[in-house]
């Protein structure tokens, strides 16, 4: 048999540094097949090149929907140094490929034009392109896959030294094939998942974190989206939030088997709760004192919503169970941007569809992927007590659950405090640890002073609303209340009767009543001044991996206050 003559296929779209190729492979005595137009602008150029149908003795057909689809084709290309494959080969007297060059029909940019209709943008799904890329991709152990023109110099380059391609770059280039076929079939599938799936896989959003950061879509590529969008059309943020503070009261429901609520702001709940009951005092400082018959999940969302009313306002909200009247009554009063819910009432869906404004994560185009956090959190987390003070009690394992599971969908670092079975400071995204204890703390307090007997009994102005409430009953607790003009007037006006600022004196008695609080904390504390800290804001129980230099120290803090510290065996960071 004659000695074979190296054979390369050349099928182009893109025909940039095509020439300067067909002259290397000419140079190195390669012989050259080529599709219609790759095959014209070759010849035209002055090159030697045959047609594909050449070894096919098939015209180009169907107005080039049949191109290069042909066993002369494929059998060459995909053919091993086999005995068998040999065989085959010559007794249909098909030459084996060394060589594919090959890009795809533009699916991208048309699809991309405005107003290209279904028809159009099919025409430009490539078949045989993604043929040849894919056989040869696959028979990268033999044959050679050029599917970036960016290639062409260094490919000629080693053609050139060594006379033949090495197996690294066949590698790399075999790689680079199929990441350019998955790539393009991901576009065509994202195409018409717009185009036949909308609302079932796919739903459009008006733009992403920001609006300059369009377009902006949610799909998932296999089966149904997980949710249904009742009434309202749902942000990206609000879906980040959804699909972050869903996950959280299940968890919280099922570990405590109550119902849980969670009020969410970018990505991180400023309140969760399960729903234990409310005391009259806890009813008026959430503003739900009003509302008749509080179901469990109302009283969930009541706390909830109450932990943090200032960074609770324009809240997305996860509900556990189906929702009820009640807790659709608090939600209707309150400013909130969406509610997420395994289903609702008829009653409650009609009050909250009357409510206004209701409605594989990459980031530079780099896609992260990583096992979803599956830790279970429930009172077996809590075994491990390192303090010596040993007394769990049942509350307390309530509480650092919810403070646990909480921290679990938080952007980190971050700390939470709990009590009542509700967070009631949550420090977020803090890059400092002791920040994230300093501000959860200061949170805490905050919700502590709301119930002081001065701010139960404010007297408001007439007609002054929710939001306006929350906003003065934080400057006064936080002891911000204004002193210059215009804001001292515009505080001043929410009230009928100017109360007092609260002394230093009362302040510290106050503050010396809050007790029995718990903490968790999304990793170890580095220093003892997280727990000095958290004292102060009455905590009792700390649950925190342990793994510090500093642990001993840290526990040793923790026993001069009598505190009883659970080393949590899981560290729980959370972007
Ligand atoms: P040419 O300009 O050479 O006529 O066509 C080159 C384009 O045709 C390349 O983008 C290549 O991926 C595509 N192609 C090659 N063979 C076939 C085929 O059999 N069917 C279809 N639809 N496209 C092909």
């Amino acid at each position: 048999m004659a000695e074979h003559k190296r054979t390369a296929i050349l099928s182009v779209y893109d025909k940039t540094g095509l020439l300067d190729l067909v002259k290397g492979l000419t140079q190195n005595g390669v012989r050259l097949l080529a599709s219609g137009g790759t095959a014209k602008l070759i010849r035209e150029s002055g090159f030697n090149v045959e047609d594909v149908s050449s070894i096919t003795h098939a015209p180009e057909m169907l107005g080039g929907r049949v191109k290069t689809l042909h066993p002369a084709v494929h059998a060459g290309i995909l053919a091993r140094n086999l005995e068998s494959d040999e065989k085959d080969l010559a007794e249909q007297n098909i030459e084996k490929v060394d060589f594919v060059v090959c890009n795809l029909y533009p699916f991208k940019s048309t699809i991309s034009k405005i107003g290209v209709t279904i028809d159009e943008a099919v025409e430009e799904i490539d078949i045989g392109g993604v043929t040849l890329l894919r056989a040869a991709a696959k028979n990268h152990s033999r044959v050679t896959i050029l599917s970036d023109p960016n290639d062409y110099s260094k490919f000629l380059e080693e053609l050139k030294e060594k006379g033949e391609v090495s197996s690294e770059s066949r590698n790399r280039f075999a790689l680079k094939a199929f990441e350019h076929t998955a790539d393009y079939d991901a576009t065509i599938s994202d195409y018409f998942r717009k185009q036949y799936s909308e609302n079932i896989s796919q739903l459009p959003l008006r733009y992403g974190a920001n609006p300059h950061q369009k377009p902006a879509q949610a799909f998932v590529t296999q089966g149904d989206l997980p949710f249904t969008v009742l009434s309202g059309s749902p942000g990206y943020i609000n879906l980040l939030d959804a699909l972050n503070s869903w996950p959280l009261v299940k968890e919280l429901s099922a570990s405590l088997n109550l119902p849980a609520a969670a009020s969410f702001k970018h990505v991180s709940p400023a309140g969760a709760a399960v729903g234990l009951p409310l005391s009259d005092v806890e009813k008026e400082i959430y503003f739900v004192k009003d509302i008749e018959n509080l179901s469990p999940l109302a009283n969930a969302y009541a706390r909830a919503r109450g932990a943090d009313r200032m960074s609770s306002f324009g809240d997305f909200i996860a509900l556990s169970n189906i929702v009820d009247l009640p807790t659709a009554q608090i939600i209707s009063k309150e400013v909130s941007d969406g509610v997420i819910a395994p289903g609702y009432k008829p009653d409650a869906l009609e009050l909250l569809k009357k409510k206004k404004g209701e409605k594989q994560r990459q980031v530079y185009g780099i896609t992260l992927q990583q096992k979803r956090n599956d830790a279970i959190i429930n009172s077996s987390t809590f075994k491990e007590i390192v303090s010596k003070n040993k007394d769990l009690t049942e509350k307390a394992i309530i509480d650092l659950t919810v403070a646990t599971i909480a921290l679990k969908y938080t952007q980190s670092n971050s700390v939470c405090y709990t009590k009542n079975g509700m967070v009631i400071g949550l420090g977020a995204g803090q890059q400092s640890r002791i920040h994230c204890t300093r501000l959860a703390g200061d949170k805490a307090d905050n919700w502590w002073f709301r119930q002081h007997p001065k701010v139960l009994g404010f007297k408001w102005a007439k007609g002054v609303k929710r939001p306006e409430k929350s906003n003065a009953i934080d400057l006064f607790v936080t002891g911000q209340i204004p002193t210059t003009e215009p804001e001292k007037s515009e505080y001043e006006s929410k009230f009928a009767e100017l109360p007092e600022p609260l002394t230093k004196e009362e302040r510290d008695e106050w503050l010396s009543k809050l007790t029995n609080v718990s903490l968790s904390s999304d990793a170890f504390f580095p220093f003892p001044d997280n727990v000095y800290r958290a004292v102060r804001s009455g905590v009792k129980y700390i649950a925190a991996a342990s793994g510090s230099v500093m642990d001993r120290a840290v526990f040793a803090a923790a026993d001069s206050h009598d505190i009883v510290y659970v080393e949590n065996p899981i560290r729980l960071f959370h972007h």
